[in-house]
């Protein structure tokens, strides 16, 4: 795909720092619907408590939550897994808990990407210990090839290549989380 195709002029102020569209604003919203949609039929019985994962998954929540026709919960969870490099450390931080007491609910982690694997391998077991009913993810974004923990991920937005990207909420030291398509980072981390 071109560079900064469909989605130029909004971001000619990041321009500098961006390299193509991996996934257009259209694209990630028509996939938010259709996610939403499964999510509807899967937990008709039972709607979960939506646990975003904070910042990066933000934006997805908020729009998914708005695609799920059923009266869901949502709390969300703050971790730390890679600084303000572009790098995994492999050391995941809890920095905001849970407010809700999840034993014997349906639990539907909202992430923004899979990478490594390491932040939620580490997350399902430390959520899985507090007895919830079920605990599921929902991943925008799985990078592939990159997996160092196989993880089960129940609903995938997209699969990407190994680059590192931003937007969407997803950044690089706290900026271009409010890009509303996910581009590819060519600035210095
Ligand atoms: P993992 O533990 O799977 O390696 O990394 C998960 C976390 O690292 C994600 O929730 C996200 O915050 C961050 N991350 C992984 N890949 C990227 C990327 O390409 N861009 C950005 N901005 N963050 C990433």
């Amino acid at each position: 795909m071109a560079p900064h195709s469909s989605d130029d002029l909004s971001t000619h102020w990041a321009r500098h720092e961006l390299g193509e569209v991996v996934i257009s604003a259209k694209d990630l919203q028509a996939k938010i619907v259709e996610l939403g949609q499964q999510i509807t039929k899967d937990y008709q019985d039972n709607p979960p408590l939506l646990v975003c994962v904070l910042k990066g998954a933000v934006n997805f929540l908020a729009d998914l939550m708005r695609e799920i026709e059923l009266p869901v919960t949502v709390d969300f969870m703050a971790v730390s897994s890679y600084g303000a490099a572009t790098k995994t450390s492999g050391v995941v931080q809890i920095l905001k808990d849970l407010d809700t007491d999840i034993a014997g609910r349906e639990i539907l982690i909202v992430e923004d990407i899979v990478d490594s694997g390491l932040t939620l391998d580490y997350l399902l077991r430390y959520l899985g210990e507090r007895g919830p009913k079920s605990i599921e993810v929902c991943a925008l974004l799985h990078k592939v090839g990159l997996q160092r923990v196989e993880v089960p991920l129940k609903y995938v937005g997209f699969a990407i290549p190994e680059a590192f990207v931003v937007g969407y909420g997803l950044d690089v030291a706290e900026r271009y989380r409010n890009l509303d398509a996910i581009y590819t980072f060519v600035g210095e981390a």
